[in-house]
């Protein structure tokens, strides 16, 4: 027994050396610094990290030895912008769109290879300066392992709060479609999906079972599921008001998937926390918003990257190109008549959709539709820790939050797409990407 543990031991220091790792306390000297996202960049400001988080923070360029400290790793962003790890709340770590993939590869695949697949696509994501992201919509067998081995160190990647299968309907946005009948149902593990309120019930139940952070639920069809079944409504009232109350009850926020007018307003008066997409908003759609206080994570990115690729790909399946044409030219409409009417947004991509590590293009599409750069960043840092339930440790830079901390040459308020070309980036206190 004692050999076995000993053994145990050893393998888990040693992978963890070998991705040399070391949690180091240090010293930032920032140039311009967005401590409060929603207040604006201080100039020339000492941080002081200690065990992963921001312990304080002085006017001035102040020397360590002045704050007591000696041997401290000291970081020089003088001439850099400063400010929090960017969060995506709409990602979809354990694929990636790829028009000349094979269509039928996953027939092929294991759950480790996805799970070894993804690992690019979390580098790539933390490396363009996202160290949080929310995954909604993965296989929990891939996903979960994947957030446990960035958590232990093992392998490089954002910190991850995940969804795990989504509960959807039978023939839903998150069931399986376009295949013989036998092939279907041999590949569904038909976790999550659900028909009736009390089913639905349980399919929340069991997502939480096996791991869910928060819940994701198809309320309406969607674009890139290959049926079609339109956009609108596929949950039921009664079963959107089971899922809600069961996962509030334990302690889970809903995002709810929703294009179609009547699915999203069903999705807000049921109370679900976010709506993601949301290409169909009417004034109620807006009233609601603001009357339960609904999150939008608008993934403009996501209708950017398919309507692209709908004129490109003659082999995607009729039933989603039709779909990909019917809502793109309206999202920009329904993105402007939110930001006009102040509702919450939440920056979100559904990366995979689009290519991993380009997720601040999505500030960019923001700008271009009508926000301010400051909007754009406080919708990926405070306002995305506040939708997560993490606004206690994450989203700012103010003293006792995570030391998730980006450095950029240029200055975002300035130019967006500055986001997109991010030098420094820390998680944890641990320095990952460092191109000074
Ligand atoms: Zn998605």
């Amino acid at each position: 027994m004692k050999i076995i543990k000993a053994g145990l031991l050893l393998t888990s220091i040693s992978l963890v050396n070998f991705a040399a790792f070391a949690q180091v306390d240090g010293v930032i000297y920032a140039g311009k610094v967005l401590v409060k996202p929603e207040a604006g960049a201080l100039s020339k400001q000492t941080l002081v990290l200690e065990e992963g988080k921001v312990s304080a923070i002085h006017e001035g360029y102040v020397l360590p030895e002045k704050l007591g400290l000696k041997d401290v790793k000291l970081y020089d962003l003088k001439d850099y912008y400063v400010m929090p790890g960017m969060i995506d709340m709409h990602v979809h770590l354990t694929f990636e769109r790829d028009k000349h993939a094979n269509p039928h590869g996953w027939l092929t695949q294991d759950n480790a290879d996805y799970a070894l697949n993804s690992l690019p696509y979390l580098q790539k994501t933390l490396d363009a300066g996202f160290t949080t992201v929310r995954d909604l919509g993965a296989n929990y067998h891939v996903i979960f392992p994947l957030k446990r081995a960035v958590e232990k160190q093992l392998i490089v990647g954002p910190r991850i709060f995940a969804s795990g299968n989504a509960v959807s309907a039978t023939g839903g946005h998150g069931d399986m479609h376009g295949y013989r009948h036998d092939l279907t149902d041999a590949m569904n593990t038909s976790i999550g999906i659900c028909d009736g309120a009390d089913d639905c019930q349980r399919a929340v139940r069991e997502v939480i079972k096996y791991g869910a952070d928060v819940i994701k639920i198809t309320a309406t069809g969607g674009v890139l599921s290959n049926t079609a079944a339109g956009l609108n409504q596929q949950l039921t009232d009664d079963e959107l008001n089971a899922i809600v109350n069961t996962a509030h009850n334990l302690g889970r926020k809903v995002a709810a998937h929703a294009h179609g007018t009547r699915g999203v307003n069903a999705a807000i008066r049921a109370g679900v926390d976010s709506i993601e997409h949301g290409s169909y908003l009417d004034d109620e759609s807006i009233a609601l918003f603001k009357k339960h206080d609904t999150y939008l994570v608008p993934t403009l990115l996501a209708g950017y990257t398919v309507s692209k690729e709908v004129l490109s790909n003659p082999n995607m399946p009729k039933a989603i190109a039709n779909k990909v044409r019917e809502v793109a030219p309206v999202v920009e409409r329904a993105f402007r008549n939110a930001l006009k009417n102040n509702v919450n947004i939440a920056f979100g991509t559904d990366s995979g959709v689009s290519r991993h590590g380009d997720n601040a293009k999505e500030a960019q599409l923001m700008v271009e539709y009508g926000m301010t750069p400051k909007q754009v960043l406080v919708s990926a840092t405070r306002s995305a820790a506040k939708l997560l339930g993490q606004e206690d440790t994450l989203g700012s830079l103010e003293v006792g939050k995570y030391a998730d901390i980006i450095a950029i040459k240029a200055n975002p308020e300035e130019d967006i797409s500055a986001l997109s070309e991010v030098s420094f980036v820390m998680k944890n206190g641990v320095v990952y990407k460092n191109q000074l």
